[in-house]
Order: C-alpha cells, then structure tokens, then sequence
C-alpha cells in the first residue's frame, strides 16, 4: 500500500503546483467561498490551504487519506459528467505518501474538529481539535522522502510561477470564491468571491487591463460561451493569458485558443497574443479527458463546430467595437 502510494504520488505530486491543485479543488468540491492559500519557498517548505467548505466528517477523516476509498467518481469519463473537480480519490493518499500532512476539519460547526497527522504515509497523531467548519490543510517538507524527486525541482521562483499561474486560473473560473494567495507572507492574489469576474482580471492582471477587457457572450444549440477579451491595443508576448474554462474546469485547449486567434486576425501584429479569459458550457457528453486527468488537456467531440462558434462570438464583439 505504501509503495502504491508513492507510486502514484509520482504521477499525481510532480511538484508543489500539483499540491497545490489537488487541495484548492477538493476545497471547490467541498462548496468553500473562501479559500486562503500560504505557501513558503515556492512550496517546497509549506504548502497551506484553509477552506470554509463542508468539512470532513469526524469518522471519514482517516478514509480520506487512504487509497482508492473515496473517489467521488468512478471513471474518467465522467470527470465532466459531474460537477466535482475531484476524481479517483488518490490526491490525499498520494500527497501524504510523500509529505507531511496535517490536516484539521470540521464538518460542523460546533467548534470541535478532528486533527490527524501523517509523515511519508503513516498515521502519527489523531486528536480533537478545535475547528470552526472548513478544512485546513497543511503540507510541509515535500519529497522529504523522495530525494530524487526533490532534486527535479527547479528555482523556489520557478515553483512559486506555477503554483501563482494555477491559482489566478483556479481564480478566474470561480469568481464566486474569495481567494487568497500569499508567498513567503507576501500577499499575491486576493479576490472578493462576488461573483465579478472582472474584478477577478483585475487582481491578477492589474486593474489598467481589466479596463481593456471587451465583454463577450454567445448562445448555440450545443454551447453558450461568456467572459471577457481584450481590446486588440492590448497585445500580450504568448498565448498564456488565454484561459479556458469548460463546465467550471480550468483547461488547456488549442481548438480554443486557435479560434479566438482567428477572430483577431489582422487585428494584432504578428506574434502578439490576446489576453482572455472565456468561460465555455456544453453537454458533457460533447468533452472527453484525454489521457490524463490532471493533464488539463481535453478533447471535443465536434471541435470543427466549437471554433467556429468561438470565432464568431470572439469576432462579433471585436467587430462591434468598430462601429
Ligand atoms: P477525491 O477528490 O478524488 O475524492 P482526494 O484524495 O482528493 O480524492 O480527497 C479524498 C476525500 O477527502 C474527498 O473525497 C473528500 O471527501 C475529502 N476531502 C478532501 N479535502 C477536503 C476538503 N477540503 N473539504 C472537505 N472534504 C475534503
Ligand atoms: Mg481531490
């Protein structure tokens, strides 16, 4: 059991980011409206991740951290058949396996929680704590048991990059979350969680681009698609800050990404990038993990039909600018 463990930690923990990731969505999938993130070098010293969610209940606790008992679904291809963003039940598992985890939740409110500690796997405390409802998760000294995995890692500002670029996405797509990020005690990201998404663009892009941002909405038999793009004067070096999101997921989408380059065609200079930020609902049925489930990537079933719609409204609402 240990050594599945680390076997899929090596999968699911590549670097802090994915600690990270794992714990913001399951705070998500709890229903939390707040969600405070601290990490300290890039990290790999602490990841902490503070949820005012459903909470655990008292008797799940320990379940929660033991492999394959919990997933919320049964297969990857319901992963966009449900609202969760969990899957397969082997993030915590996987995490403590290569961490040391503390973990303090409450599933009410009451004031009493449980806290449990785990080192490189095994159990080392199990306590009453005093807990408001919510969950906080604390994950320090990353890969303290894997050495060689711990040399892959790259700069604290590196980690620190993608940890940052994961949360501001994560952030986006639910502007009904009140987010906190902080580094070293630093503040990052802070977002209001009312449900304005471009108040979300302003913190992590500055408020000067949020005010470049053109609204954008579009109805189809097979999708509706709304959020913001930016006007063609603002013109950014790469395609990073294109963020997709389908049916509440942060993705990565070429198709995407390819139609709303399209629709400035001509309209930027040549290896300029729009910034945006669309938010795409279809059918589950019309999406599909490919490969990975944490891989980010997807595959739509009738993607010639979803570049067009996403040209046409991209191309619409920078046409109507014109007039
Ligand atoms: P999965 O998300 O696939 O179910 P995880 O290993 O990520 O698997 O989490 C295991 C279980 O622990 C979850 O199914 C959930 O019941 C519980 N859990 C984890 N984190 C939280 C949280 N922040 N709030 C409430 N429950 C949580
Ligand atoms: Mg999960």
């Amino acid at each position: 059991e240990q050594l599945a463990n680390q076997i899929a930690a090596g999968e699911v923990v590549e670097r802090p980011a994915s600690v990270v990731k794992e714990l913001v969505e399951n705070a998500v999938d709890a229903g939390a409206t707040t969600i405070d993130i601290a990490v300290e070098e890039g990290g790999l010293q602490l990841i902490r991740v503070t949820d005012n969610g459903s909470g655990i209940q008292h008797e799940d606790m320990e379940i929660a951290f033991s492999r394959h008992a919990t997933s919320k679904i049964q297969s990857d291809r319901d992963l966009f058949r449900i609202a969760s963003l969990g899957f397969r039940g082997e993030a915590l598992p996987s995490i403590a396996a290569v961490a040391r985890v503390s973990c303090v939740s409450s599933a009410e409110d009451s004031g009493l929680g449980r806290l449990i500690r785990m080192e490189g796997g095994k159990l080392t405390a199990d306590e009453h704590a005093g807990a408001s409802q919510g969950t906080d998760m604390s994950v320090s000294d990353l890969f303290f048991n894997t050495p060689a995995r711990l040399k892959y890692m790259k700069s604290i500002q590196t980690e620190l990059g993608h940890i940052s670029d994961y949360v501001y996405r994560i952030a986006l797509a639910h502007p009904g979350i009140a987010f906190s990020l902080t580094h070293n005690g630093g503040s990052l990201l802070r977002t209001r969680g009312d449900g304005d998404r471009l108040q979300v663009i302003a913190a992590v892009y500055g408020t000067n681009t949020a005010k470049a941002m053109i609204p954008v909405q579009g109805d189809h038999p097979d999708y509706d698609l709304q959020g913001f793009i930016s006007k063609p004067e603002l013109t950014r070096a790469n395609r990073n800050g294109i963020t997709t999101i389908v049916n509440g997921r942060y993705i990565r989408s070429y198709a995407v990404q390819q139609a709303l380059l399209q629709a400035y065609h001509t309209l930027l200079p040549i290896n300029r990038f729009p910034l945006a930020v669309l938010e795409i609902g279809m059918h589950p049925g019309l999406v599909d993990v490919n490969v990975h489930p944490s891989k980010l990537e997807v595959r739509f079933s009738k993607e010639a039909e979803l570049r067009e719609f996403v040209e046409h409204v991209a191309g619409e609402a920078l046409g109507k600018r014109r007039h």
